[in-house]
Order: structure tokens, then sequence, then C-alpha cells
């Protein structure tokens, strides 16, 4: 038991100590502040929150939703974003940056996708 466990909280740990490149690249835009509302989700809270069905938020690292309230500078932070080949989708609160084909697109759900 206390052996299962071990590798429990091992396996937590170095899952928390993984970072994905898109979490880079959001730091190494804006170290401090950035507040990410959704980051990878299950099918089920993908589901829940009107997620698109293939959306890059099943992707572990493959999607975050960012509120536009924390970032210092949007317009600066998409255009890294793009130049840094990442796709964008602009919303009215947040920005969705994706691993998907760079383009930029305008939003017209307020949720996550
Ligand atoms: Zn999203």
């Amino acid at each position: 038991m206390i052996k299962l466990m071990v590798i429990f909280i091992f396996m937590v740990s170095t899952t928390a100590a993984k970072a994905c490149p898109i979490d880079a690249f959001i730091t190494s835009v804006q170290k401090e502040g950035i507040k990410v509302n959704s980051a990878h989700r299950s099918k089920e809270h993908n589901k829940k929150v009107g997620g698109a069905k293939n959306s890059f938020h099943l992707l572990a690292c493959g999607a975050r939703d960012i509120q536009k309230s924390s970032i210092h500078n949007v317009k600066e932070f998409i255009r890294l974003a793009l130049l840094a080949k990442y796709r964008i989708i602009e919303y009215k609160n947040h920005i969705h940056i994706d691993t998907g084909e760079s383009k930029y697109l305008k939003g017209t759900y307020n949720n996550g996708r």
C-alpha cells in the first residue's frame, strides 16, 4: 500500500513538473499575473463547458484560455503568439491559444473552446 502511494505521489509530482511548451511560451511573454481559466480538459468536462468536440483542450499541452484582463498587452501577446506559430482565437473576455494551424480568429462564443 505504501509502495503504491509512493508511486502515485511520484507520478503526480512528475506530471505537475512537466512543463508544456505552450505554458513556457505564455510565461516567456508575461512572467507574472497571467490567469489561465482553462487548460487541459477531460472529455466530460469539455462537454460540460460547451467545448468543441475536437477541442485542443483535450490534449494535455494543446490549449489554454487566458483571461484578457490579466494580460498586460493583449495586442502584443497575440502578435508574439502568431509569430511563435500558435493559433489564436480572441473572445470578448479571454484569449484561446492552441497548437493548431497558426492563424488568428475572432470567437463568437464567450466560453472556452
Ligand atoms: Zn479555449
